[in-house]
């Protein structure tokens, strides 16, 4: 049986590392080696491999206390409890699924195990307005998206060479100081994380191994939609290697608040200002609804705050048919200066409307110590 390696200096974490540290350390590293990326560097490929087992072990708490305890099936190529076949890309993909699939909300996708690796999803934000938000809209949208780069195949390096391991970190990617509990780790100073170090970059990327592109898109915004809504283009994601399926694109749809309508679940809210004098006569008002004015009555005797509904006007529900409601919030208007006029006109209403309409509520606070 070859040498067991040591799976902490893989994953480039300390011996003590909590189970969240080992799973963050994963994700790095698995990304940054996936296969997708590297367009078969077989460097990159065996590492990852190693990537994978190493977190096989160590994120499974079992394991890992076995692995610490020194004994086990744990050898390069081991067999047994390790359920990961370094062999299958497509296990690889399942797991990189299960983890990076789900973590931005685009799980569910339900597809079964494939020999051929998908596309990654992307995800673009667009900013429309509130009335865009109502009525639906077509917008033009630009998704950067990057592609290997066809004079080296992504590997960054000049044809004819290629690039090797980084001497100062031994292809880990990351540097770690201290020992134990006070240990740091940081992306490497030599290669930045990579792992591997070019010598000769590739005329065409400059070493980057990949292709900036900006694909356009016409996107038809559905009306209804709220901030943080997600439309799904299916296949507009990055192109899978190998010929494998393309990714999704996820385009979230921002909002720019309206001044007037608050957005609330499938309704809207909208504040009313009225006069005391409807306050306490009542009376029929305007009021704006997303598409023109309507009237609405205010009974006499409204209160402060007071809620009234047009069923039906609001936007259009994203899930099944018909409209939300617009909520009218009636706030009394109190002015904070009066003319003589108005001024006289309250003197008179202050001395047939004065009684103390604190009473019930000392009478219902109970006992009273004032005298
Ligand atoms: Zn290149
Ligand atoms: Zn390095």
């Amino acid at each position: 049986m070859a040498a067991r390696p040591d799976y902490y200096k893989v994953l480039g974490v300390p011996k003590n590392a909590p189970a969240e540290e080992i799973k963050k350390a994963y994700r790095k590293l698995a990304r940054q080696y996936h296969p997708d990326h590297n367009n078969g560097d077989e460097k990159a490929e065996e590492r990852f491999k190693e990537i994978q087992q190493a977190y096989d072990v160590l994120h499974d708490p079992d394991k890992r206390k076995q692995y610490d305890r020194g004994s086990g099936p744990f050898g390069v190529g081991g067999t047994g409890s390790a359920p990961f076949d370094p062999g299958n890309f497509g296990a690889f993909g399942d797991i990189l699924t299960n983890l990076f699939g789900t973590s931005g909300g685009t799980g569910g996708r339900g597809r079964g195990r494939t020999r051929t690796t998908r596309g990654r999803d992307l995800e673009t934000e667009v900013t429309i307005s509130f009335e865009q938000s109502i009525d639906g809209s077509q917008v033009s949208i630009g998704v950067p998206t990057s592609t290997p780069c066809p004079t080296c195949h992504g590997t960054g390096a000049k044809p004819g060479t290629s690039p090797h391991v980084c001497p100062v970190c031994q292809g880990r990617g990351v540097e770690t100081e201290g020992q134990g509990l006070f240990s740091i780790s940081q992306p490497c100073s030599r290669c930045g994380g990579a792992g591997t170090v070019i010598d000769d970059p590739c005329p065409t990327c400059g070493g980057s191994g990949a292709r900036r592109q900006t694909k356009r898109y016409s996107v038809n915004i559905p009306a209804g939609v709220r901030d943080g809504s997600r439309v799904r283009l299916a296949g507009k994601g990055e192109p899978g290697p190998q010929n494998g399926p393309p990714g999704d694109l996820y385009v979230i749809t921002r909002v720019t608040p309206s001044p007037a309508f608050k957005r609330v679940g499938d309704n809207v809210e909208v504040e009313v200002p009225i006069t005391i004098v409807e306050a306490v006569r009542g009376g029929t008002i305007e009021v704006p609804t997303l598409h023109g004015r309507k009237r609405l009555r205010v009974p006499p005797g409204t209160k402060h705050g007071t809620l009234q509904r047009l069923r039906g006007e609001g936007p259009p529900r994203l899930s099944g048919t018909g409209r939300g409601d617009i909520h009218y919030r009636f706030v009394i208007d109190v002015p904070e200066t009066l003319s003589p006029q108005q001024a006289a006109a309250v003197d008179e209403l202050s001395k047939v409307m004065n009684g103390d309409p604190r009473q019930s509520l000392f009478a219902a606070a109970g006992k009273d110590e004032t005298s």
